[in-house]
């Protein structure tokens, strides 16, 4: 490490080894994480954090790295829930966040960033020129662009505006080797589009360095709804009805969720139009709803869609809390969202067990399961739901996860979910990182 931090002052390169920023890039938002934070037993420290600030800077961090085989984990805001970037390696914590610059291009719809943009600045800045991201998770505030892609995100709106790999044109990503790559900006490119797959890398493959994504005119009108049903199926059916009138965001929130945001114990379904005709064409979907229309849900969930301050509570307080995100087929989804719950109450010291529905496709949508528990040993009871959550999942036709992304906390079931695809993806990995120095540690 004394050659890596001569080097890297030889080359002007930021950097800290001050314990504060050790600490401050040890750990990601995973429960378990934020415990050991409380214990003052911090999961892992880097031996250095780096901030490089342009693109030619990360790539000579990378060369660097290469050049005295010493781990690098990608950092952006540390927002990940999934153990992904976790330096047990010791090594170098590479932040994200000096790549910090933003070009707008109004005429052409597009907005061109460093990786370590936060997204509640970007947005903000869009919002006073007219214009939105539409991509919207709720972790907007604390995440960066580029762990966006790298995890595969999904926001609020992606109903209507798709993911992240819907809204991404183009990248420059930098490859372990400190190899730069860039392509040519359009709107739609020729060939084989390999950029693809940056998306949900983790900082396995690299560093996403420079992301442009689609821009889109705020809304002129907006219009929102808001149902009650007796049962999981009736309000799955009306948000397939609905599908058909392009609603820019659905939910579902089953009764214990309805009871938490609006008090009431029904399951609910909120939606928000946009666009010219937002309110004719939402018009049409009540017309269409087969549910109980009630006043005021959307405004209040919208009120509260960013507010994680639950959480930071009852962590001090030894609850354990964490959510779980799985896709499927309308036809599985029922049981799945049946099964998962139940398994999550087997687990001994689950004090909560609920869900809503979040993201829709034409064939399927995206469950968000939540739980708490106040177990004894809170880390045998973490693994234990995570493990019976994840083989009902999987069983009842559902995935291993919709936008948090695998990390260490689903790598064992990673076969599953890519099948002989995940021999190519571990040929790939050699091939672009033969060293391996991204993220070590993290793939199976
Ligand atoms: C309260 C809360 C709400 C959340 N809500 C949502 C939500 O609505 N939708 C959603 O999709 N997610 C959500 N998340 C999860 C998280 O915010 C996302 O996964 C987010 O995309 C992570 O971005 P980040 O910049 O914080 O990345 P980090 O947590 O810093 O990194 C995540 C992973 O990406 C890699 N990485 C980061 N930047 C780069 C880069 N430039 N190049 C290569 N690899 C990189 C890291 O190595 C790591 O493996 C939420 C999290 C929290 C805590």
């Amino acid at each position: 490490m004394i050659e890596v931090i001569e080097k890297l002052r030889e080359e002007k390169i930021a950097f800290s080894t001050d314990r504060e920023d050790l600490i401050a890039y040890c750990k990601d938002f995973n429960p378990l994480h934020q415990l050991r934070i409380l214990k003052k037993t911090p999961p892992a420290l880097p031996e250095i954090v780096v901030f490089p600030k342009s693109i030619e800077e990360l790539s000579k961090v990378l060369k660097i790295a290469n050049e005295f085989r010493v781990p690098v984990y990608v950092f952006g805001g540390a927002s990940g829930v999934i153990d992904s970037a976790t330096p047990y390696e010791g090594g170098i914590a590479l932040s994200t966040l000096s790549l910090d610059w933003i070009e707008i291009d109004e005429e052409n719809r597009i907005v061109t960033t460093g990786a370590g943009v936060i997204g509640g600045r970007l947005e903000k800045m869009l919002n006073h020129r007219g214009f939105s991201l539409r991509h919207i998770p709720q972790s907007l505030f604390c995440s960066t662009v580029g762990g966006w892609v790298a995890t595969a995100s999904s926001g609020q709106f992606s109903t209507g505006y798709g993911n992240i790999e819907d809204l991404v044109v183009s990248l420059k990503v930098v490859l372990p080797s400190g190899e730069i790559l860039e392509e040519r900006r359009v709107p739609r490119r020729a060939g084989v589009d390999l950029k693809k797959l940056f998306f949900g890398s983790e900082g396995l493959l690299g560093v996403i360095a420079e992301v442009t994504m689609k821009i889109f005119e705020l809304p002129r009108e907006v219009a929102k709804l808001s149902f009650e049903y007796e049962s999981i199926e009736s309000a799955l059916g009306d948000a397939k009805r609905f599908l058909k009138f392009k609603p820019a965001l659905m939910r579902i929130f089953d009764d214990e969720e309805s009871l938490r945001y609006f008090d009431s114990e029904a399951f609910s379904l909120i939606a928000i139009f946009e666009g010219e005709n937002a309110k004719r064409v939402a018009e049409k979907a009540r017309s269409a709803s087969m549910g109980r229309e009630v006043e005021g849900y959307t405004d209040i969930w919208l009120e509260k869609r960013f507010d994680v301050s639950e959480i930071s509570k009852i962590g001090v307080l030894g609850f354990v809390f964490d959510t779980i995100e799985v896709s499927c087929f309308w036809g599985s989804a029922p049981k799945l969202y049946k099964a998962v719950i139940e398994a999550i109450r087997s687990v001994e010291g689950t004090v909560t067990a609920s869900a809503h529905a979040s993201h829709f496709y034409e064939s399927g949508l995206c469950f968000y399961f939540t739980f708490a528990g106040f177990p004894a040993e809170p880390e045998n009871y973490y693994e234990e739901v995570w493990k019976k959550a994840i083989t009902a999942s999987l069983k009842s036709g559902g995935n291993l996860s919709h936008h948090h992304g695998i990390g260490r906390l689903r790598r064992s079931w990673m076969r599953d979910e890519l099948g002989g695809y995940l021999e190519l993806l571990r040929g790939i990995k050699n091939l672009v990182d033969r060293n391996n120095v991204m993220n070590r540690g993290v793939f199976p």
